[in-house]
């Protein structure tokens, strides 16, 4: 796969043919880490102002500044749209901090994870260890593999399942696909909720629209969730939603006042909002 950054004069900066004629950048003080795995370039850099940093294929997957708010956002909205998660799936998300996220939810009693790239996880546990912390949880079973294959042979297992995976270019590719909706579908119990990355409603409109025929016609209720956040894209990336049964829209049970205080975007109100979208973006989705 294609490296999509460059260094220059201490600068990273990111490009990529999925949001063309663009680019970000971030001033960086050390490269911590630069290794090929098996799938794909890691790097981890020290930025100046951004804390650690994580890239796949140049790509950035995280920055320690704002990674809270994606990582909170793509587990509580699913999981308090659920009146009582108790087994959970998450499929990517190597750096754990889905996992760190997921943890919070006492109800929760197993947590399958499967993420294709085993080095994602060991430099997380080696360089970011405020989302590698997530690992530490005595419920969670780490597999190692390809999510779509392993979702594929499971059945009515789950009441929830996350997958944070990376951008549909490179091994995330198979995750953005019909075959694999229908058999996250399938893997759900009868009132189960999905949640998947579901990139930006400005720069990737294919693919937002893709997704949500896909969710619409697969799940009894649908919907997109907008989520701000500096470091990727265009500032903003959404979770595309998909049920059986529970409502999307709001939290099914309350936030306890402990957990409330431990989380810095996620809250009751912020779950609400996060689905009312600008005007575009609401006639773009009805319309499908
Ligand atoms: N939050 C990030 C974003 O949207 O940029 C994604 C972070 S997370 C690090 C993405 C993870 O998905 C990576 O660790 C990658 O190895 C994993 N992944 C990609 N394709 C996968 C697949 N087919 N099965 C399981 N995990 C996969």
């Amino acid at each position: 796969m294609e490296n999509h950054h460059q260094i220059k004069d201490g600068w990273f900066f990111e490009t990529c043919p999925m949001w063309p004629g663009m680019g970000f950048s971030l001033q960086i003080e050390q490269v911590l880490y630069s290794k090929r795995s098996k799938f794909q370039q890691i790097d981890v850099y020290q930025t100046r102002n951004h804390g650690k940093m994580l890239a796949l294929d140049g790509i950035i997957q995280l920055t320690e500044f704002d990674e809270f708010a994606y990582q909170e956002m793509l587990a509580h909205v699913p999981l308090f749209a659920h009146p009582c998660p108790k087994t959970v799936l998450v499929i990517g998300g190597g750096d754990g901090g889905i996992l760190r996220e997921v943890c919070r939810h006492d109800c929760v009693t197993d947590i399958d994870f499967c993420e294709i790239d085993e080095d994602v996880i060991k430099v997380s546990k080696q360089f970011l260890p405020s989302l590698a912390c997530g690992f530490d949880d005595p419920r969670i079973k780490v597999h190692i593999g390809d999510g779509c294959a392993f979702v594929l042979e499971k059945k009515s297992r789950y009441d929830v399942i996350i997958v944070d995976s990376s951008d549909p270019i490179g091994p995330g590719d198979v995750l953005f696909k019909k075959p694999f909706y229908k058999g996250l579908k399938a893997a759900l119990k009868p009132d189960g909720i999905v949640a998947t990355q579901g990139e930006s409603i400005f720069l990737h409109q294919e693919w937002v629209i893709r997704l949500a025929k896909i969710t619409k016609e697969l799940f009894i209720k649908q919907g997109y969730s907008c989520i701000m956040i500096p470091t990727y894209p265009g500032g903003n990336i959404g979770i595309c939603l998909g049920s059986l049964g529970p409502e999307l829209t709001k939290p099914a049970r309350p936030v306890s006042d402990g957990v409330q205080d431990r989380l810095k975007y996620y809250s009751p109100g912020i779950h609400e909002a996060s689905f009312i979208l600008p005007h575009f973006a609401k006639k773009m989705l009805r319309d499908i």
